[in-house]
């Protein structure tokens, strides 16, 4: 079955075409700067490698009936008719407590994501986006929502429920529910598959690093803590994201400082994190460059940041009571071996121990930990495209 997913972002759509079936990657790519100057298209099919076309892309709906265009182009796309795309996967960042499991989109599942973008207002709106593109320029055809909060939907009540009065919990529904769940579920079963031994049977965890990042225990191939929670902003430091503070910072910004709300938010989403500390960048590679240039701040936010996901690893293991694996996925836990190293570089005390040659390797599933290690540590690159591919379809064969 070709299954097209999508990940829409506010200015960025990122596709895949797969065959849900033969995991064959039919064409992938990403349309940049929707609704900006200098709109562009990067894409690859089977038929021709790293194709960019750089073409205005006013909003979303243009967007996709580019990409269609694309993927049926005669001599570069992938398909020579749009009936031979059989369903639309969406990601969708957050489901609340309305979904622990993917859904066929109808209007009341459109109007229940949108309830719950308060909750995710970086990632619910623009996923909406592609939705309704997708549905508007592909009629008849089934669309399928698979949430990034759906794995974690496993975790006990002792992880998910905050130490605040229990009112909140029980009357306004406010609750841990975690994200990139579709990433982490799918680097802990590969683990499993490179380690030999059944999921159920291990205890890992995944570390999905990228801009946005978190943290899961994985224990016997079900998520039992996380580090985002009911929002997206918790956990460890991210790259414009703050991660976990001190509420009472907050109470002081806007008690004594003056801060309004809003400002609050706008610092914690988007002006914190590595970008916040370094003052540089929130991408890592500007800031290891800053680093090796001698900026101080470069280095303190690199530090912090190794610190803030050793710190969650060290609390995991603990929760688990055994730790079989330590995976790293995404942007970051890929590419990054100099992250990579100073993270395991403090969880000797776990046990683990790097082979720093192993290391080395950018954007490849690999073991890098020695051989005596007890911790098995390993870098898979995440792909949650061909996890929604297969979601999908198993909901439209139902
Ligand atoms: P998201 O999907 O959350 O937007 P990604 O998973 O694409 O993010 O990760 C983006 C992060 O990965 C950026 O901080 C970027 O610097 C980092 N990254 C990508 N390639 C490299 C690399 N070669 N070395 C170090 N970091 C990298």
């Amino acid at each position: 079955m070709n299954i097209l997913v999508i990940n829409s972002g506010s200015s960025s759509l990122k596709f895949k075409l797969v065959n849900s079936i033969t995991g064959v990657n039919l064409a992938s790519g990403i349309l940049e700067r929707i609704g900006l100057d200098k709109g562009r298209i990067k894409y690859s099919t089977l038929k021709c490698e790293r194709y960019t076309v750089e073409r205005s892309i006013k909003d979303h709906d243009i967007g996709i009936s580019l990409l269609l265009d694309i993927l049926t182009d005669h001599e570069k796309g992938a398909i020579d008719s749009l009936s031979e795309i059989d369903a639309v996967g969406h990601r969708v960042v957050h489901g609340g407590n309305s979904f622990s499991n993917s859904i066929i989109i109808d209007e009341k599942v459109i109007k229940t994501i949108e309830d719950c973008s308060f909750m995710a207002p970086l990632h619910n709106p623009p996923n909406l986006l592609g939705i309704r593109a997708a549905m508007k320029k592909l009629p008849g055809i089934s669309n399928v929502a698979v949430f990034d909060t759906a794995f974690h939907q496993t975790m006990p009540p002792v992880a998910y429920i905050y130490p605040l009065p229990y009112s909140v919990f029980s009357e306004k529904g406010i609750r841990k529910f975690g994200f990139h769940g579709t990433s982490h579920l799918y680097v802990a079963q590969k683990a499993a598959e490179m380690i030999g031994k059944p999921l159920e049977e291990l205890s890992i965890i995944t570390c999905h690093l990228g801009n946005g990042s978190s943290i899961t225990a994985v224990k016997h191939g079900k998520s039992i803590d996380t580090s985002l929670g009911f929002g997206t902003v918790c956990g460890v430091m991210m790259g414009t994201r703050s991660g976990d503070v001190d509420p009472a910072v907050i109470i002081e910004l806007m008690e004594n400082q003056g801060m309004n709300i809003l400002e609050i938010k706008t610092m914690l989403y988007k002006e914190s994190g590595v970008l916040g500390i370094s003052g540089v960048s929130s991408d890592m590679r500007d800031v290891e460059e800053a680093d090796s240039s001698g900026n101080k701040r470069a280095t303190l936010a690199l530090e912090m940041f190794a610190d803030r996901v050793r710190k969650h690893i060290g609390a995991y293991a603990v929760t688990m009571g055994a730790l079989d694996a330590v995976v790293f996925t995404a942007g970051i836990g890929e590419n990054g071996p100099e992250t990579r190293e100073m993270i395991c570089s403090g969880l000797k005390v776990l046990g683990v121990e790097l082979d720093r040659k192993a290391n080395k390797v950018r954007g490849k599933s690999a073991v890098i930990s020695t051989h005596d290690s007890n911790v098995i540590v390993l870098v898979i690159p995440t792909d949650e495209e061909l996890m929604i591919a297969r979601e999908t379809t198993r909901l439209i064969s139902e």
